[in-house]
């Protein structure tokens, strides 16, 4: 019986990772010797080479010291999404530290529990919301203007070398980054994300998407997520330009933003996608230059990676699965993005994806289980969190960690992994198993519909589907009886003009939970 652990030295499988630096500042460091003039990252206001971003880096590192920032020490940030992002993630690196960045939308009462929860040795914010009246008094560590460090920052990058504080010996099992992934609605859960880890993830991602020194990838992703951070990362690698564009930039600047920049690699969640879809439609020619866009953060339905396709000829839609857990599982080998519809490809280089049981045990190709990862890019567990580490990173018996996504999904036989939702989202109604992954592709599938999120039933309410679309609900099930089996054709459906997101720009289940749990009582 073949088994569904998907070895990624076998067939089928991404090649054997590369080697390289073991450090996060070692990425750019590698960039600006090799490529010192390419430009490295820009957005409104700034526009940096390799060189200049690592001297800033150096710079605002010194900043760090000077400030006492010891080895160790937590550096919070809460800024927008910006170029001085990149600097301030390399320079805290470069001092030992570790980076911690917090949405920018993160208010008070919600940054309260995960300053509490990080214990910073400093923060750093906009000028406004670093003033006395600000975030001062949510945290005893001291606030910054991020208008004050810089000023210091740039002085001392003009600096000659030898005027530079003794940096900071940094192994690669010391923390690089904490990411929190969860914030109001529970206690604060942030990632320890160790150098080697981040690194091997990026380097094994890079060497599957492929970055290349004439790219310029367009990001608007905030970086308090893993999906924004780390395109500085494989920006790097790629020795490409990054073009951050703020987090509250319109999706209808975007499209322009495209143009303007010429841009040839885009990442986007579905609701990003379909946003561009529907402005490409607008367009009097279809939209050249764009080479690859990726996509991770939840399923991008079939109908929106067709769209993408039309609109953006020759673009690959490469779609990928990951958890900041370990960054990221799978990635669809790009020059076959259009096989096997539904998969989210192939385990990382250099790692591997299995499905288990409950009891833990790999189960047959093809059969659907929790979704398992093991390789160098798990993380070690949560931050000071023994207990839910032990529930989510368990041994793999060889001294490694393997990491229980709480997902489900099946492997083929050539260990590409089909995802099927979190535990939650996998039910029985009417004696027949499903996910809410399937219905949600085939509400997708309806013309009208603009993005879909389907409610599993709970035990007082049943199916629910809330869509985005001018169609009315009755349509709506009509469409989704021709489509699907009768029992999986929900029983109650909900109309919006857009479906609220999350500020990482997934659809927000919970506040559409609380909605129609609401109206359904
Ligand atoms: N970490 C995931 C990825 O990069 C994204 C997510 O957590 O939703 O694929």
């Amino acid at each position: 019986m073949p088994s569904s652990t998907h070895n990624l030295q076998g067939d089928g499988a991404h090649g054997a990772a590369a080697s390289g630096p073991s450090l996060v500042h070692g990425l750019l460091d590698a960039a600006a010797r090799e490529a010192p003039e390419a430009p490295a990252v820009s957005d409104g206001a700034d526009h940096w080479t390799y060189r200049r971003l690592a001297r800033l880096s150096h710079a605002f590192a010194q900043w760090l010291l000077a400030q006492g920032v010891r080895p160790g020490d937590r550096v919070a940030v809460r800024l927008p999404t910006s170029a001085r992002l990149a600097v301030l993630l390399f320079g805290t690196s470069r001092a030992g530290a570790v980076f911690v960045p917090l949405n920018p939308e993160t208010r008070g009462f919600q940054l309260r529990p995960l300053l509490a929860d990080a214990e910073p040795a400093l923060l750093v914010a906009e000028a406004e919301a670093a003033a006395a009246s600000g975030l001062g008094g949510l945290t005893p560590a001291p606030v910054h203007s991020i208008e004050d460090v810089w000023a210091d920052v740039e002085r001392r990058a003009d600096l000659p070398d030898g005027e530079r504080l003794p940096g900071a010996a940094v192994a690669p099992t010391a923390l690089a980054v904490l990411l929190y992934t969860s914030g109001s609605t529970s206690t604060p859960k942030a990632v320890a994300c160790p150098h080697a880890q981040v690194v091997f993830a990026a380097s094994a991602i890079q060497q599957v998407l492929g970055y290349r020194p004439d790219d310029v990838v367009l990001s608007r992703f905030p970086m308090s997520w893993d999906v924004g951070l780390y395109k500085v990362l494989l920006s790097t690698l790629g020795r490409s330009h990054l073009v951050l564009v703020g987090d509250g930039t319109s999706d209808l600047v975007l499209m322009r933003r495209i143009r303007e920049t010429a841009a040839t690699v885009v990442p986007v969640v579905p609701s990003l996608a379909a946003m561009l879809v529907k402005l490409a439609a607008r367009e009097a020619e279809p939209v050249p230059g764009v080479r690859m866009f990726t996509s991770t953060g939840a399923a991008l339905p079939q109908a929106t990676i067709d769209g993408l396709r039309r609109a953006f000829p020759g673009a690959r839609v490469v779609r990928q699965y990951g958890q900041t857990e370990c960054k990221r599982l799978t990635v669809m080998p790009v020059d076959r993005d259009d096989e096997r519809p539904g998969s989210v490809g192939l385990a990382l280089p250099g790692t591997s994806v299995l499905i288990v049981d409950g009891e833990g045990r790999p189960v047959p190709a093809g059969e659907t289980g929790e979704i398992v990862a093991a390789g160098p890019h798990v993380m070690p567990g949560y931050w000071r969190d023994p207990e839910r580490s032990a529930v989510t990173f368990r041994p793999d018996g060889a001294g490694g960690l393997r990491l229980h996504t709480g997902d489900f999904g099946r492997l083929d036989e050539d260990g590409f992994l089909y995802f099927e939702g979190r535990r939650d989202d996998l039910f029985k109604r009417r004696g027949t198993r499903m996910s809410v992954v399937e219905i949600e592709a085939a509400a997708a599938d309806i013309p009208g519909v603009r993005a879909c999120v389907v409610l599993a039933p709970t035990d007082r309410r049943d199916l629910a589907i809330v869509v985005a679309s001018e169609l009315d609900p009755h349509t709506v099930l009509r469409e989704l009886a021709r489509r699907l089996e009768p029992a999986k054709v929900p029983a109650h459906c909900r109309t919006l003009a857009e479906l609220p997101l999350t500020p990482h720009g997934k659809s927000d289940r919970k506040a559409l939970a609380a909605m129609i749990d609401g109206e359904t009582r």
